[in-house]
């Protein structure tokens, strides 16, 4: 175990009112000390744990800034270590001044995630909880920030670990019963752990099936906006993202790379792709079809089809048409609030690209609730359950899972084949160690190394 004593800069690098440097070790106290001088020159070791202190940071008889002093000692600390903080003026330059006042007095700096593997090592929080610190801190929307502060109270790791003793319980039955036959029998051991593996399949089954809705939850459903020029893609985007950006009004012909905008749609998020950027040539379908905008359609959540509904349906909107075959459609039929040109069957046709057409007029926001209503019900069954389910956002986790699964069915398959009895507990422990790995148990030093660098600094 690291003792050593590290110090970072946790807020932002940037000038902002208040600025923090935090320290965490065992010499942190006694650094601050060497370095912190307040008014009645109490020394910090002898104050109270979770107390402020007012007073400066001296780099020797240098006055470097006035500040709050915070200490939390160990083990009642983030890290479980000796902790202090130092609020102090939060220009770039002084917060760098104070960092290298107290490195020159024995802390060094921290790695990114630093703080939080260490309170994963000191066994404070377990692997998914700190993961759910990253995800706390990279939250963009209600939901993501929801279910990463559920995560990190231990939900995920106490269902984990519910499911783990019920695996643990029956290894050891097995082996009980292989070196002691006089006290446990196996006699109709099979079916009974038949039906446990039924039981366990379907609780992670369950689980899995939250993963996809966790992913479009936490990222945004990945979606591109297509149809020919002037039907109103970029007022559909203008609308959607509900603020007067001035898209429409870019001048012809300039070319710039496709633009992705994050929506905000009543708390679930979508991440469009403008493709307006890329009608300014003559064969926009050709265009289209073999720039980005193809690469996008091909790994979109959702196309929303723009049609002008003023005007009858043309060459270029059939091909987009075939272009966006076989995709989640929605068809937005445009420009509702002008004089309907063309007939309405023409447009029915369109009911064999997709069952969901819209009338809107991106001009005066109508429609807009209806396509809303319908984006919920693709993607989320109608509604967002925010509170009691536990949802998997995790891809690491929802690997495990899945591995999980597969030892299962191994032992499912086993019982079918009569296998000896030991051939289970195999892989009931394979099944045992892959959930650990969830919460941190009996996982490798370089995946936890992996997991705390997309930490950021200072955390
Ligand atoms: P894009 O080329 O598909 O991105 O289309 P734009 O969003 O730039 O819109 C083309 C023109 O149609 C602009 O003059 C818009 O003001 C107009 N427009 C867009 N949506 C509507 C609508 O719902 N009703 C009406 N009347 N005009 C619209």
């Amino acid at each position: 175990m690291n003792t050593d004593t590290i110090a970072a800069i946790a807020t932002a690098m940037a000038n902002s009112g208040i600025g923090i440097i935090r320290m965490s070790g065992n010499a942190a106290i006694e650094i601050a000390d060497k370095v912190f001088r307040s008014k009645s020159n109490q020394s910090l070791k002898d104050c109270k744990s979770h107390t402020i202190h007012y007073g400066y940071i001296m780099n020797e008889d240098e006055v470097v800034d006035e500040v709050l002093v915070m200490i939390m000692k160990a083990p009642n600390s983030y890290t479980r270590e000796n902790t202090i903080e130092i609020n102090c003026h939060g220009g770039v330059l002084v917060m760098q001044k104070i960092l290298e006042t107290v490195m020159k007095y024995g802390a060094r700096p921290a790695e990114p995630g630093e703080f939080t593997k260490r309170a994963f090592l000191n066994g404070r929080i377990d692997l998914a909880q700190a993961e759910s610190v990253i995800d706390i801190i990279n939250s963009k929307n209600d939901f993501a920030l929801k279910s990463s502060i559920s995560q990190l109270r231990g939900k995920i790791s106490d269902k984990i670990a519910n499911l783990r003793k019920i695996i643990i319980h029956e290894t050891a039955y097995i082996e009980s019963a292989v070196d002691d036959p006089e006290h446990y029998t196996l006699d109709g051991y099979a079916e009974h752990l038949n039906e446990v593996i039924l039981n366990l399949q379907n609780e992670f089954q369950r689980l899995l099936d939250t993963a996809d809705q966790g992913r479009i939850l936490q990222e945004g459903i990945h979606t591109v906006i297509v149809g020919k020029p002037n039907v109103g893609k970029s007022s559909v985007l203008n609308v959607l993202v509900g603020s007067e950006r001035a898209i429409v009004t870019d001048v012809a012909g300039t070319t710039r790379d496709i633009l992705e905008e994050q929506v905000n749609l009543n708390g679930i998020m979508l991440n469009v792709i403008d493709t307006a950027g890329i009608h300014e040539t003559e064969d926009i379908v050709e265009k289209i079809g073999v720039d980005k905008a193809k690469q996008y359609l091909e790994n979109a959540d959702l196309v929303l089809y723009v049609l002008d509904s003023s005007q009858e349906m043309s060459k270029e909107d059939y091909k987009i048409a075939e272009m966006i075959r076989g995709k989640n459609v929605i068809i937005l039929l445009n420009k509702s609030d002008l004089e309907q040109k063309a007939e309405r069957e023409e447009f029915d046709q369109l009911s064999q690209l997709s069952d969901h057409i819209v009338l809107i007029s991106a001009k005066e926001g109508n429609g807009i609730d209806d396509l809303t209503k319908i984006i919920y019900n693709m993607f989320l069954n109608g509604n967002i359950t925010f509170n009691d389910e536990l949802v998997i956002t995790n891809i690491r986790h929802k690997n495990a899972l899945s591995e999980t699964m597969e030892s299962l069915h191994y032992v499912e398959e086993s019982i079918q084949n009569q296998m000896p009895e030991d051939f289970y507990s195999i892989d009931l422990m394979h099944a045992y160690e892959t959930l650990g790995t969830i919460i941190g148990e009996s996982v490798e030093d370089d995946l936890a190394d992996e997991i705390f660098a997309k930490f950021c600094m200072g955390k």
